[in-house]
């Protein structure tokens, strides 16, 4: 009898000829054996695959070989998208089965027609579009309208899960797309979802109910996404509008009560009293502050709620009354848990002065991960940047991985693109120190002549919001110039392509998931290293833990994080075979210091130079 690897082997070669542009790339091959390894051994599988590997082939072929069910999560929908349009259509050619795969996203991007319904007579035209097309749509999935709503209309026609009655209580649920998708998602082979779903999949469990249908084998891609999005899902997150929701919610159910506008009237109050701006740890003088501003808010939910038995529990206002007692309740919940944090979480304050928020995070999600998914299915996780500095180490540790109960492996695919050839990595060590007060002039003028040296197509990418629009209105530069902020980061890219050669400028958004080949990008200039500003209540408390239980924060924690991000920065240059530039880091750490060296030592085989000359002589070539 033939082995998963043997079949998926055969499979990935039979997939390779029915493409009119199949080439048999050693790397994906080796990707699609360990993939198939693993499922078939029942362990896990950690995979750094470079680009251009076509990991995604790589990782549905043994799944659909395997026949066992399988989730793949990813964090972005422009990957979902290429999985589901291209890559499980491209797969399934290599089968005489029939292979059957569904699309499932979270509640709030489908329509709800409960909530159409209540809005009873529809007198602004974009809900008139949103209700004659929920007639006609298959899906549901309000991604599908020809033009993006606003959010304050696509609020009034979706439901976040907090606000579902579920689909037993709710006089839609028969015909609810969220609730269909789910339905179909039971006998797909392979369902496909993206990290947030995955992991409240993974909550719900935990209190004894589900969101998704069993699975043995789970794939993880852009998996060096999934610990940020962990820690908002197990996290909690508290701000103005979310009591504001509630009271509008009962203004409509509960007209004689006053309680709708003691809260408005205590949020806008209370939230005014808070600090804004620069992250801050709920604790000492502000843990007052927060509870003499909160504690009032937490009185009226609760009053609100003894209020609530007055709602009828069955006729017109039944799914209403409902939506408001699971609404209130989770605020409760999460406040609660805001003010009171467990041990082992943090709670801060963050925001703009005029719109503060209280959040809250686990300091380590590695429990949740090993407990919740990695102790119970076969988990691939893969991405273009899983290894830092200590190789697979820190994302094993973080991600659960090292601490469940079944063994795994690593594999470190190497991108088939010829970097030696194609990139330079040039390090601007004659900058000041990036600490020195002299640095953003330094890095202006610097910026500015590579950015002439490469004839535009650049992205210059800022590790904070504030160096990135300092930058940016200090420039002034005979090309196209975009910012971070002016437009959605979708539209800012289709207009730096459009308007070739272009000049962008970015922070986190745009060091990782921007895929622009050719010659639109030939330049990348990075301001830093990456490091986490070290008074970020998370970072500290984090580095702090580790500290005292007698590790080392820069290099287990610091230095790993900043690689990997630079990785993902340096990543958006080469994106195709033919693709030719240069990545200019101007902090001269990265080449003066044994820790820059090693964040060097993990980027792609790239040529590097410290010579400005060379950089521009390489732009021009
Ligand atoms: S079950 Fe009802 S309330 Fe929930 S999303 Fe579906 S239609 Fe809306």
């Amino acid at each position: 009898m033939s082995t998963l690897v043997e079949e998926a082997t055969e499979a990935y070669e039979r997939a390779v000829d029915a493409l009119p542009d199949g080439e048999d790339r050693p790397g994906q091959r080796n990707m699609v054996r360990a993939v198939a390894g693993a499922f078939g051994k029942k362990r896990h599988l950690l995979v750094e695959a470079g680009t251009g590997t076509g990991k995604s082939l790589a990782y549905l072929i043994p799944a659909i070989s395997s026949g066992e069910k399988t989730i793949v999560a990813t964090a972005t929908k422009a990957l979902q998208a290429q999985v589901t349009e291209k890559d499980l259509p491209r797969a399934a050619k290599a089968y005489e089965k029939k292979v059957t795969w569904e699309l499932v996203k979270g509640r709030s991007n489908y329509v709800c027609l409960a909530k159409l319904n209540e809005l009873g007579e529809i007198l602004e035209p974009e809900l008139e579009v949103i209700a004659e097309w929920s007639l006609d749509t298959f899906s549901g999935d309000v991604a599908e309208l020809e033009s993006t709503p606003p959010a304050r209309i696509l609020s009034l026609v979706t439901a976040r899960s907090e606000e579902c009655p579920g689909a037993s209580a709710c006089s839609f649920g028969e015909e609810c797309f969220a609730e269909r998708a789910r339905i179909r998602a039971r006998s797909a082979d392979v369902i496909v979802v993206n990290h947030h779903l995955l992991l409240a999949d993974i909550q719900m469990r935990s209190w004894g109910a589900s969101l998704l249908p069993e699975a043995d084998q789970v794939v993880i891609d852009e998996a060096h996404r999934l610990e940020d999005a962990a820690i908002s899902v197990f996290g909690a997150e508290v701000f103005a509008g979310r009591f504001r929701y509630v009271s509008r919610l009962a203004r409509g159910l509960l007209e004689e009560s006053e309680t709708p506008d003691e809260i408005d009237e205590l949020t806008g109050h209370g939230f005014d009293a808070l600090p804004g701006g620069r992250a801050q740890p709920i604790a000492g003088a502000l843990k007052n502050d927060v509870n003499l501003a909160m504690n009032p808010l937490a009185e009226r939910l609760t009053k609100l709620r003894r209020e609530m038995d007055v709602i009828p529990t069955e006729g017109p206002a039944k799914e209403r009354r409902i939506r408001l007692q699971k609404t209130v309740a989770s605020l409760q919940d999460d406040l609660a848990h805001l003010l009171a944090p467990g041990e082992g979480e943090v709670a801060w304050i963050e925001g703009s002065p005029a719109g503060p928020r209280l959040a809250l995070a686990p300091l380590d999600v590695s429990p949740n991960l090993a407990n919740g998914l990695l102790n119970e299915a076969s988990v691939v996780m893969t991405s273009a940047t899983l290894a830092s500095t200590g190789g697979f180490e820190r994302t094993a540790r973080t991600l659960g991985v090292a601490s469940s109960e079944t063994a795994f492996d690593t594999l470190d695919v190497e991108s088939p693109f010829d970097f030696q050839t194609n990139a330079l990595l040039y390090c601007a060590v004659q900058m000041p120190d990036p600490r020195s007060t002299g640095f953003p002039a330094a890095a202006r003028d610097e910026i500015t002549r590579l950015i002439e040296a490469a004839g535009g197509s650049a992205f210059c990418l800022f590790t904070s919001w504030r160096a990135m629009t300092d930058a940016f209105e200090s420039y002034e530069l005979d090309y196209p110039v975009f910012c971070q902020g002016e437009a959605a980061p979708e539209r800012l890219i289709e207009q730096f392509v459009d308007q070739s050669p272009a000049v962008l400028f970015g922070t986190q958004t745009f060091w990782q998931g921007v895929d622009v080949p050719g010659e639109a990008l030939r330049l990348v200039v990075i301001d830093k290293i990456p490091f986490q500003p070290p008074d970020d209540p998370l970072v500290k408390a984090r580095c702090r833990r580790i500290d005292e239980t007698g590790g080392d924060s820069f290099r287990e924690e610091s230095l790993p994080r900043a690689s990997l991000l630079l990785k993902q920065g340096v990543g958006r240059l080469i994106r195709s075979a033919s693709d030719r530039g240069v990545v200019a880091v101007l902090d001269k750490r990265l080449a003066a210091t044994a820790y820059g060296r090693s964040i060097v030592s993990v980027l792609p085989p790239m040529r590097r130079s410290k010579i400005f000359e060379e950089a521009a002589e390489f732009l021009c070539s």
